[in-house]
């Protein structure tokens, strides 16, 4: 009678940005899937434990989990999560496990509890999963987004892992959804159910997060309160002129304005958007936008300069947080003034930050310079970036 477990950590997801998947980043000092195996590690009465990883990310694992003597062995994952389960259940085929325990390489904060309670159930009913309360109310859209139904939050419960089943039921499932090409399938208990199986809920954790966002990592780091993740305030500047050319309006961080004449640009020609991005370049020191948007390049031209903000915080989220940022629009038309709080509101929604953390502001030159002359825009921009630093810094006046 025993118990088998399946990490899987096959996802190549990249919303947390970096240039290696989530469960391979870092988590106050040792790589997150490292903490997760601990996990089911500490529980006698588990294992054989498997760990499917993409083919790609094998020497990643190999170099997260370094020192273990008995380092969980590797299955090259799928397509999807769900091929990716399969390759592991398979694995386990000549260990012949009663009960195995699937779960989520990204929930490294699973208890020993948690995975008691599962393996419990799993023994008893055959197919268990661990689920919390959803605190949200929660509605149905349509194709466009509107409202079509809120369904009865006392009757919701989020899914988590680890998922148990008694192991010959699971494989089976799993080996029958995907020869019916049946591959939709976000979790185990889906294929459970699809397959006529029922599953049980035990009580799970709201501890036992996924971790998926930049801002998951955040807290998670917060909460272990390890001394190994530091943390830098950078900040970068951005400058910007544009000038004038015939037309009826221009566009100031995403907001289009009406005025007798137009600015001239290779892309949209956002002024105030094109300062604020190489302020957030500068902070990472990342160049600036022709860097990484060339204007030689034909695809960039009349482009949305949403674009190139947009990737300027991918960049700072890979790498940290955006704390905070301030425009200054240099000009003596059009009046800024009315259209700041609509400004604040639209890179907000960009950015992904809060309106307090967006600072709009315009001054006119006094009719001196060439925007006194009306000849164009200006725009100055900061952009304060807090980033992680995973190593040491050279110490000042080394020798390298
Ligand atoms: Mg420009």
């Amino acid at each position: 009678m025993t118990t088998a477990a399946i990490i899987v950590a096959a996802g190549r997801g990249t919303r947390l940005g970096g240039d290696r998947p989530k469960q391979f980043r870092e988590l106050g000092g040792k790589a997150m899937i490292c903490r997760t195996l601990e996990a089911f590690d500490r529980i006698d009465g588990i294992g054989p434990v498997v760990v499917v990883v993409h083919p790609y990310d094998e020497s990643l694992y190999r170099a997260s989990v370094p020192d273990w003597a008995d380092r969980p062995p590797v299955v090259h994952g799928g397509a999807t999560r769900q091929a990716s389960v399969l390759a592991g259940l398979e694995r386990l085929v000549s260990e012949k496990p009663e009960i195995v325990l699937i779960h989520d390489g990204a929930r490294p904060f699973v208890s020993a509890q948690l995975i008691a309670r599962v393996e419990k159930a799993a023994k008893d009913a055959g197919s268990a999963i661990p689920v919390v309360p959803v605190t949200d109310t929660v509605k149905e859209v349509d194709g466009a987004d509107n409202v079509t139904g809120s369904p009865d939050r006392t009757l919701l419960r989020a899914a988590q892992t680890p998922q148990g089943f008694a192991f010959e039921a699971i494989l089976t499932a799993h080996r029958r959804a995907a020869r019916d090409g049946d591959t939709a399938f976000t979790d185990d208990a889906s294929v459970a159910a699809w397959a006529g199986l029922s599953t049980v809920t035990v009580a799970g954790d709201v501890a036992n997060t996924k971790i998926t966002t930049e801002r998951d990592l955040m807290l998670a780091e917060a909460i272990l309160g390890g001394p190994e993740t530091k943390w830098e305030t950078r900040v970068g500047q951005g400058f910007d002129v544009h000038r004038f050319t015939d037309g009826t309006g221009v566009r100031l961080c995403g907001v289009d304005i009406s005025h007798d004449r137009s600015l001239e640009g290779h892309s949209d020609a956002d002024v105030a958007m094109h300062a604020l991005t190489d302020a957030l370049y500068g902070a990472l020191a990342e160049g600036d936008i022709g860097r990484h948007f060339p204007p030689s390049d034909p695809q960039w031209k009349g482009a949305p300069s949403r674009i190139f903000l947009e990737h300027a915080c991918r960049l700072a989220g890979a790498r940290g947080r955006i704390v905070a940022v301030d425009v200054t629009i240099i000009c003596e038309v059009p009046k800024i003034g009315p259209h700041a709080a609509a400004m604040q509101r639209t890179l907000s929604k960009i950015m992904g930050l809060a309106v307090d953390r967006i600072s709009i502001k315009a001054t006119t030159s006094e009719g001196l310079g060439f925007t006194g002359r009306r000849e164009g825009i200006a725009a100055m921009a900061t952009a304060t970036v807090a980033v992680r630093t995973q190593h040491a810094e050279p110490e000042h006046g080394a020798d390298t």
